[in-house]
Parts: C-alpha cells; structure tokens; sequence
C-alpha cells in the first residue's frame, strides 16, 4: 500500500510535467533507506500506468548504497543492507545518505 502510494504520486508527477508526451522510458533512484521496495514499485508501476500514457513505459531503477555515521566506533561506512546497522554491531548510527527516492530522469518519444 506505501509502494502503491508513491508510485502513484511518481505517475502523477510525470504526466504533469511531460503533457501530452508518449514516457517511453524512466529512471529511478531509490535509496536504500528510503523504505521504499523496488521490487514492489515495479509491480505498483504497471499497475498505476495502465491505460495511461505511462503505460508500457520501461521503468529503470538505481539503488545507491546508503552512508551511515557510526556514533559508537566514529567511522562513516557505506551499507548495501535496507537496515542501517554498524560493522562494529552498533545501531547508534546517523544515516548521511540513503533516504533519497528521486526521478533521476524520463525519456519521452
Ligand atoms: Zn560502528
């Protein structure tokens, strides 16, 4: 239901602002803190855009690594894991990036 949501808000934004365009093609990023689930956006996707102009549109997804800021240890680390947790086993840590969920770009024929 959140993926489906924000998906939704991603169609809706994209159909304002390329008008009367044919999406051909879209690039998310998805931070890896962000809560969101590729996976679940890419199904929400084909949902939300059918019988739209989005529809059939390829759908790309990046998913950058997420920084952490240990309190515990004082090293910054990069984490490919959804939780934020410290090598070290502490989860005193302050997320620097990894929260983003961001349009990076979207192709139009
Ligand atoms: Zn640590």
């Amino acid at each position: 239901v959140h993926e489906l949501s924000i998906t939704q808000s991603i169609v809706d934004t994209i159909a304002d602002k390329t008008e009367d365009a044919k999406v051909i093609g879209i690039l998310l990023e998805i931070g890896k803190f962000s809560g969101v689930v590729p996976d679940s956006v890419r199904f929400c996707f084909d949902l939300v855009t059918d019988g739209t102009r989005l529809q059939g549109a390829r759908l790309d997804i990046t998913e950058p690594p997420g920084r952490v800021h240990c309190r515990a240890c004082q090293t910054d680390q990069e984490l490919t894991d959804t939780i934020p947790l410290c090598s070290c086993g502490s989860a005193d840590v302050e997320i620097i990036d990894g929260r983003q969920l961001r349009i990076k770009s979207v192709e139009v024929a």
